[in-house]
């Protein structure tokens, strides 16, 4: 990498996030490069489900739903865009959501989900037995309600991975990998001037640190606090005949996602096991045991496929997404924990807004870097 480049943005990390900020810099004509580890395995992004969720962008009325629904909707816009662009389809389908409740404290909690769905402009339908049993024959009856919401959509995370990549390569964009594993930073008083990576420094005007969980560990290289702890999720990938399932079923916090194309994604546990990327007997098997009671023909599917990822945690359930306070040309955009992968076009967007001076089309204050976190309670699972 010759030390005269200056590049107008230097992106760490190549994970959903950091993509769509590349990709959003790009298009608006500025000079790119991603600096990433390189394995798409380790990448959360990776990992996901590509559950897109239902919130209309219009009809949002806080600062996060809007986060959603601007991800959303770019989502969908990108699917055409990116395919048109690369040849590539990302696999977006409107295949909609039943979500299922076990017991009356579940209905109690879902009846009121149906309410935010409701003010926030959400179309969602209760479902009797039968309509259940039209929609998704193959599911078994024991549940207290069941709701369907239409919009919610899903993509193929590494084909979306793929085609962002190709796409901003189309455009001009730089990409160092492996060799873009970040180690430092280029510190001038207070203001950073890129990164150095294992194989020397890059230099830029703005950096931006999206590098998912392992984006605390590199910023506390400037003695800096920032909690993106891993938060791992196990995944199953299972073979069974096309059709089985139409709709993403979930129930609690697992779901069985259908990819048409008879593959049907299982997921997913919540556990903080520190940087341990690992898929273990416990977790797949809940997994397993959780599907093939959910849907007992599954029981016949094959074990296609497992893993996990590692999601980026946050201490108070926002990201961090704006000016690393204290040092000038330094941004993060990171902590997106379980809805990253639907809000990473929409923090793309606003972060290069931020970096062009344009108003961010959703109200940053709550994901501000130096705002003072109060600790949510995160939940392990207790079965995994
Ligand atoms: C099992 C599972 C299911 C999920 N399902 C959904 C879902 O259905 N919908 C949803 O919205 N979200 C979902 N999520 C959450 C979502 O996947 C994450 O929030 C999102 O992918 C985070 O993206 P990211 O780009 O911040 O991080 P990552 O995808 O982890 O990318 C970070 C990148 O930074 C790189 N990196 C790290 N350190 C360095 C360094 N020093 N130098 C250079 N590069 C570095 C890493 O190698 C990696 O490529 C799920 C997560 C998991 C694990």
């Amino acid at each position: 990498m010759p030390e005269s480049t200056v590049y107008d943005v230097a992106v760490v990390g190549g994970g959903i996030v950091g993509l769509s900020i590349a990709y959003c810099c790009a298009k608006a004509g500025l000079r790119v490069v991603v600096l990433d580890e390189g394995d798409d395995h380790r990448k959360a992004s990776w990992a996901t489900a590509g559950i897109i969720g239902a919130q209309p962008f219009e009809q949002a009325k806080t600062p996060f739903t809007r986060l959603l629904g601007l991800g959303g909707k770019l989502h969908a816009i990108w699917a055409q865009e990116l395919r048109e662009l690369t040849g590539i389809d990302v696999g977006y389908r409107r295949c909609g959501l039943i979500e299922f409740a076990r017991d009356e404290t579940e209905a109690h909690a879902l009846r009121s989900a149906a309410g935010h769905y409701r003010a926030h402009g959400i179309d969602w339908q209760e479902l009797s037995p039968q309509r259940l049993a039209e929609l998704e024959p193959a599911v078994q009856h024991d549940y207290v309600s069941a709701y369907l919401v239409p919009a919610t959509a899903q993509a193929r995370p590494p084909a979306v991975l793929a085609a962002l990549r190709v796409a901003c390569s189309m455009l001009g964009a730089t990409f160092f990998t492996p060799s873009g594993t970040v180690v430092g930073f280029l510190v001038h008083g207070e203001r950073v001037d890129g990164v150095v990576t294992v194989t020397g420094p890059v230099y830029a005007e703005a950096t931006v640190v999206a590098a998912g969980a392992w984006s605390g560990p590199l910023l506390s290289r400037l003695g800096l606090r920032f909690d993106t702890e891993p938060v791992r999720g196990q995944v199953c990938l299972l073979a069974g005949p096309v059709g089985l399932v139409r709709h993403i079923l979930m129930v609690g916090r697992r779901y069985i996602v259908p990819r048409f194309d008879g593959l049907y994604l299982v997921g997913s546990t919540q556990e903080r096991v520190g940087y341990d990327g690992s898929v273990t007997a416990h977790g797949v098997g809940h997994l397993l045991a959780f599907a093939c009671a959910l849907c007992p023909p599954l029981a016949d599917a094959k074990l296609h496929r497992t893993w996990a990822g590692l999601r980026p945690g946050n201490p108070d359930g926002k990201p961090f997404i704006g000016p690393v306070p204290g040092y000038e040309r330094l941004f993060i955009a990171a902590g997106h924990l379980r809805s990253g992968f639907v809000t990473g076009p929409a923090t793309g967007l606003v972060m290069k807004q931020l970096i062009v001076g344009e108003e961010p089309e959703v109200p940053l204050w709550p994901f501000r870097p130096d705002r003072p976190v109060t600790a949510a309670t995160l939940d392990d699972d207790e079965d995994s």
